[in-house]
């Protein structure tokens, strides 16, 4: 999908002449220099419009690759790694850029917490480890005179920081998994680092941030009707759309 009303301009531009690159001196004929890569300054770019426009290119949100990304990444899963092991880069936003930007809106969205757990959850409901984290936490509240109740609102909040800045590690953990997995077939651990960022991407920007937020729209949209959906907004309702989501990819 290209946006239409970034891309009106008619190309006039000539491709036929033959120019001198301006940063290295090379010959060439086009656009862009094939030696050094630098690119023909047109008059259209010398406007303060077009020069504003480059400012948000560079958070490559409106030039259309952003949107090129996303619905490929919506789409077909799995397609776009694929598509950059391949070579084909131009028309999708560089992976770890759209890997940044899925974080930066999980990041202002904080209401998807798969990744993180809450001190409730790890001392009472993961089994055998409970055991653990709850003589831990015993002792740890004997030794450091602290209320339960403060404990766990530190614990919650460090460990929410914690995990989502520890998302990056998981990325080289699944990696290094693939890695492991397709030994046999000897690609290089780059092509398993793009198929992971773009895992990771997908259930950030999707999951925790599209879904869950449109989830959160639904519950008040009902709420104003007088409809009570809060029971959507459950760890239940998340998980399952995340397996789901999961299972589609
Ligand atoms: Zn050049």
């Amino acid at each position: 999908m290209k946006i239409k009303f970034l891309n009106r301009r008619q190309d006039t531009f000539n491709y036929k002449i033959d120019r001198a690159c301006v940063t290295c001196g090379n010959e060439f004929k086009g656009r862009y220099c094939n030696v050094c890569g630098e690119k023909v300054m047109e008059l259209y770019e010398r406007s303060i419009l077009s020069f504003l426009s480059g400012l948000l290119n560079a958070f490559t949100f409106l030039d259309g690759k952003f949107f090129n990304t996303v619905k490929l990444l919506i789409v077909k899963p799995g397609q776009l790694s694929k598509n950059i092991q391949e070579g084909k880069r131009v028309p999708f936003m560089n992976m770890l850029s759209l890997f940044f930007v899925a974080n930066f809106f999980y990041f202002l969205f904080p209401i998807f917490d798969s990744y993180n757990s809450t001190l409730y959850s790890q001392m009472y409901q993961v089994g055998y480890h409970s055991e653990i984290a709850q003589k831990t936490v015993t002792a740890k509240l004997d030794e450091a005179t602290i209320a339960f109740k403060d404990f766990e609102e530190t614990y919650n909040s460090q460990s929410t920081n914690l995990s989502k800045s520890l998302i990056i590690v998981l990325v080289f953990a699944f990696s290094g998994i693939l890695m492991v997995m397709n030994y046999s077939k000897g690609s290089f651990f780059f092509n398993h680092l793009l198929f992971a960022l773009e895992f990771y991407s997908f259930q950030l920007l999707l999951i925790a941030f599209l879904l869950a937020n449109l989830i959160r729209v639904l519950v008040k949209v009902a709420f104003y009707f007088g409809i009570d959906w809060a029971f959507l907004l459950s760890d239940f309702t998340f998980t399952s759309i995340h397996v789901s989501l999961i299972a589609y990819f």
